[in-house]
């Protein structure tokens, strides 16, 4: 069976992008014990991703480039916004623990939405934040092995996603 539209497919693989240091950690793999698996073709994969895979079978092998474009997106500037340290306080105390560059922490918006961001660096009033995905903006490499492709159920398909 090849992969297509409404097949559940799992594979293995391995990410590789040019991240600086400290953000390798938000390089994925997944291996044997954890593969992954996902309904082809409902866009919740990113879209040079389900390309790189169309039409491969049980036991194939991948490896393949994707361009940011067709991957997170380029990086949107307008994503890095700088906030007020205040409401980093907690008791009136700013907590310069959780301000390390590179952390990631979940903000909540004014419609109460969490979004993920991550510190840039601080100054006395203003803390500089960025929304975007940690992977917008750069190439990526995926090498892997097609693990699993069979037929999606009705209900798979009505829900969008795997059982
Ligand atoms: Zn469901």
């Amino acid at each position: 069976m090849q992969i297509a539209n409404n097949k559940v497919v799992t594979v293995t693989y391995r990410l590789q992008a040019n991240l600086p240091a400290e953000e390798k950690r938000h390089i994925e793999t997944a291996d044997a014990s954890q593969p992954l698996k996902f309904l082809y073709g409902v866009g919740m994969m990113i879209p040079g991703f389900e390309r790189g895979l169309e039409g491969k079978g049980v036991g194939d092998a991948f490896d393949f480039t994707i361009q940011a474009t067709d991957a997170y997106g380029d990086a949107d500037e307008t994503a890095v916004i700088s906030l007020p340290i205040d409401i980093f306080k907690v008791e009136d105390v700013i907590d310069f623990e959780i301000l390390k560059i590179g952390n990631v922490l979940p903000m909540s918006d004014n419609q109460g939405n969490v979004l993920n961001g991550r510190v840039l660096g601080y100054d006395d009033t203003t803390v500089k934040m960025d929304f975007n995905h940690p992977l917008a903006g750069h190439t990526l490499h995926f090498a892997g092995e097609i693990v699993e492709v069979r037929e999606a159920t009705e209900e798979e398909i009505t829900h969008g996603h795997v059982h």
